[in-house]
């Protein structure tokens, strides 16, 4: 099915709400049943009719359907954080004394997850370069019941060759998880390439907005089914009506944003390489990144995000330069329209700061909606007071 036709028409059924173009938010806890017959149906599979938005809501699923036919998926759940969907995807897959490979430094909820409440109940994790195939081989373990990929990471953009982990996977029987927020299934169909199951904070693109948290899960019918009849409703993680409205709305112009938000960082990329200023550039679509032909192969777009190594000798450098900045925002996250600043070395002590540690000099930039060349200007004049 034609994106357009996923975003612009899929599930929207508007001759049950006034043919009003834009869908009502079912701000209903609770649904009524008019027998006895259809409640019980709905106690034995809560999935098969609406009994309580603790679960399915009307509104939501005009969202599941879009998002599971955008990333190709037989079915989707959406959460009320991108946390509770990496939590959900991996506890369902794990029992105590499973083993997990996992990305080195994924999402810190993911490592914590692993390194902070797993090992509670005796699943552990090992962490590898995913940027080479033999080594998630090398990582299984008879007991390995999942692999967590995150292509690309979010600050160095390393990425993982998903249709060979995922063949690999399949090979030992291991569930594949990926975190797809980068790409959206608009830059990149993991399904397609063998990967089980793909979770994004919706919090970011889909959002588009900075006014809502969200997170989407997608896979096979069952393995949904399995999210939502356990640790979905265990956590009571589901989304609320009206932020599942507000990710609908953002939905509708996701093509359109990427677009934008693409060729304005790739023109701040050509600015930015070469720089006096700057040691090195991380953008996964830049000719000489590590790993730029695996970009090309597996992913259709590169997003807003691009890590900058500054030449700085001092903590207070770094400093400067961000709070020189006019049009980027000192905040985490990304995905919205505004543009935003995230130096790695905010996270140390200024007594910590070691410049001969290129990560200590790693700045994050996130391109937001905004013209480019708004941005340059911006740029040019805070990295000449670096
Ligand atoms: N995955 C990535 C790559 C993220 O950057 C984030 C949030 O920053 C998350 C997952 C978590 O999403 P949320 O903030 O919606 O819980």
């Amino acid at each position: 099915m034609h994106k357009s036709q996923i975003i612009n028409e899929l599930a929207e059924s508007r001759d049950n709400y006034f043919n009003a173009v834009s869908p009502p938010i079912v701000q209903t806890s609770n649904f009524v049943f008019h027998d006895f017959a259809s409640l019980r149906e709905a106690f034995e599979d809560e999935m098969s009719a609406y009994l309580y938005s603790r679960g399915l809501n009307p509104t939501v699923d005009i969202l599941r359907k879009k998002l599971a036919a955008l990333d190709e998926a037989e079915d989707c759940l959406v959460l009320n954080s991108g946390a509770s969907a990496i939590f959900c995807a991996v506890m369902t897959n794990v029992q105590a004394g499973d083993h997990i490979v996992s990305v080195q430094k994924p999402y810190t909820w993911a490592w914590k997850l692993f390194d902070n409440v797993l090992p509670r109940y005796n699943v552990t994790t090992t962490y590898v370069d995913g940027t080479k195939l033999e080594n998630f081989e090398a990582a299984i373990l008879p007991n390995t019941k999942v692999i967590y990929l995150e292509s690309p990471n979010t600050l160095t953009f390393d990425l993982q060759d998903l249709e060979a982990v995922a063949k690999l996977a399949k090979s030992h029987g291991i569930v594949t998880i990926i975190d797809n927020s980068y790409c959206t299934p608009l830059f990149q169909k993991p399904h397609r390439l063998g990967i089980d199951i793909c979770l994004q904070s919706a919090t970011k693109y889909i959002g588009g907005h900075s006014d809502t948290v969200g997170g989407v899960l997608t896979g096979t019918k069952a393995m949904i089914k399995q999210i939502f009849d356990r640790e979905a409703h265990n956590t009571g993680a589901f989304i609320s009506p009206f932020n599942a409205w507000l990710l609908l709305r953002g939905l509708r112009t996701l093509s359109v944003r990427l677009k934008a938000i693409s060729e304005s960082t790739q023109k701040v990329v050509e600015f930015l390489k070469n720089h006096p200023k700057i040691e090195k550039i991380y953008f996964p679509f830049d000719p000489d990144f590590a790993q730029y032909e695996l970009a090309q192969k597996q992913m259709s777009g590169a997003c807003g995000l691009v890590t900058i190594a500054l030449k700085a000798q001092t903590y207070a450098q770094i400093e400067t330069f961000t709070h020189n900045l006019q049009h980027f925002l000192l905040a985490v996250s990304w995905g919205g329209h505004e543009s935003l600043i995230m130096p790695k070395c905010a996270g140390i002590r200024p007594e910590e700061f070691d410049a001969a540690q290129q990560e200590h000099r790693l700045v994050r930039l996130y391109i937001g909606l905004e013209e480019a060349d708004y941005l340059i200007e911006d740029l040019a004049q805070a990295l000449e007071k670096l």
